[in-house]
């Protein structure tokens, strides 16, 4: 069916953030970034940032709303809310410590329907560079006097990161996210983050309220992350789809077009980014910024062009 190829894209929903910078204006030239925006949701249906369709029979729409009305594209999947949350950071400065509770943690206290895992894809950071990946306490006993007693830098453990690397951070997992970093971000269509220390800074003259029970509560202990969280990506084969990741939540693929790659979209949706470069998806061009949906029953799908690509699906 012709109307089954048509490939959908969105447009962005931006925050502005203290930890922003310009990068998103400057390099990626979303319409509406300024100089301290740190977040572009660029496939999302979340209530805090629902992107709106700017192409084809659904033009106008928001994703959210097409979710629910025509389910169809989505390959009629279940879920009572879109399931995913495509974002790109761009941190200027440091974000603040944090944890993210899982779907029961929220069912039970925040009256939504997703806890947060996120899996982040480095774009870019600097040389020697470090992410706050997990924690050093031994009991939950021994988290909380250290959090208790404002004992943070021996509390957290910093993971050494390069450009390429990718990361699973599952619920629980204390992470940060440092100041030189641009990350292509896949999780759950959840805002709920807890945070657990934000370095003392002030932001309008005060401290940002912390999440202090929450945090102890929902942190994993004794920590996990440090061996399961980091993969290298370098080396993988171009063109071709190349999985990061497949949890409960999510299938990541990283595909690197030099020539062309020729894939089969059979899953329920592909969600997909251009992180960097140019070229075309079945003649269609398509840019660095761009992000789209190849619907449920597209088919044969190729990618042509010089391009860097995040895909996932359910
Ligand atoms: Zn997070």
């Amino acid at each position: 069916m012709e109307q089954d190829r048509e490939i959908i894209f969105l447009k962005p929903q931006l925050k502005d953030v203290v930890w922003g910078g310009s990068k998103l204006r400057d390099e990626f030239g979303y319409e509406g970034a300024g100089g301290s925006t740190g977040e572009c949701w660029g496939i999302s249906a979340h209530p805090n940032g629902d992107d709106e369709i700017i192409n084809g029979r659904f033009k106008g729409m928001s994703l959210s709303a097409l979710y629910r009305e025509h389910r169809e594209v989505f390959g009629g999947i279940a879920a009572e809310e879109f399931p995913l949350l495509v974002k790109i950071i761009d941190a200027k400065q440091d974000l603040s410590i944090q944890v993210h509770p899982d779907d029961k943690y929220v069912k039970e206290h925040e009256n939504c329907p997703y806890g947060k895992t996120e899996c982040w894809y480095v774009m870019d950071c600097p040389p020697n560079a470090e992410l706050v990946i997990g924690h050093n306490a031994r009991t939950r006993e021994e988290l909380a006097d250290m959090i208790h007693e404002g004992r943070y830098e021996e509390l957290i453990k910093n993971v050494p990161v390069r450009k390429g690397d990718f990361l699973q951070i599952t619920p629980g997992t204390v992470h940060a996210i440092k100041g030189g970093f641009t990350i292509l971000e896949t999780q759950q269509s959840s805002d709920i983050t807890y945070r657990v220390y934000d370095y003392g800074r002030l932001v309008n003259g005060k401290e940002r309220p912390l999440h202090v029970q929450q945090s102890i509560d929902v942190i994993t202990v004794p920590d996990r992350a440090g061996e399961e969280a980091l993969s290298h990506t370098d080396g993988l084969p171009e063109n071709t789809m190349n999985k990061l990741i497949s949890c409960d939540h999510y299938t990541v693929w990283k595909l690197q077009v030099t020539d062309e790659a020729v894939t089969e979209q059979k899953y329920p949706f592909l969600l997909a980014s251009v992180l960097d470069g140019s070229g075309s998806v079945d003649g269609v061009s398509v840019k660095k910024g761009d992000h789209f949906i190849l619907p449920a029953g597209y088919g044969r799908a190729v990618f042509a062009g010089r391009m860097e690509l995040i895909l996932s699906t359910v």
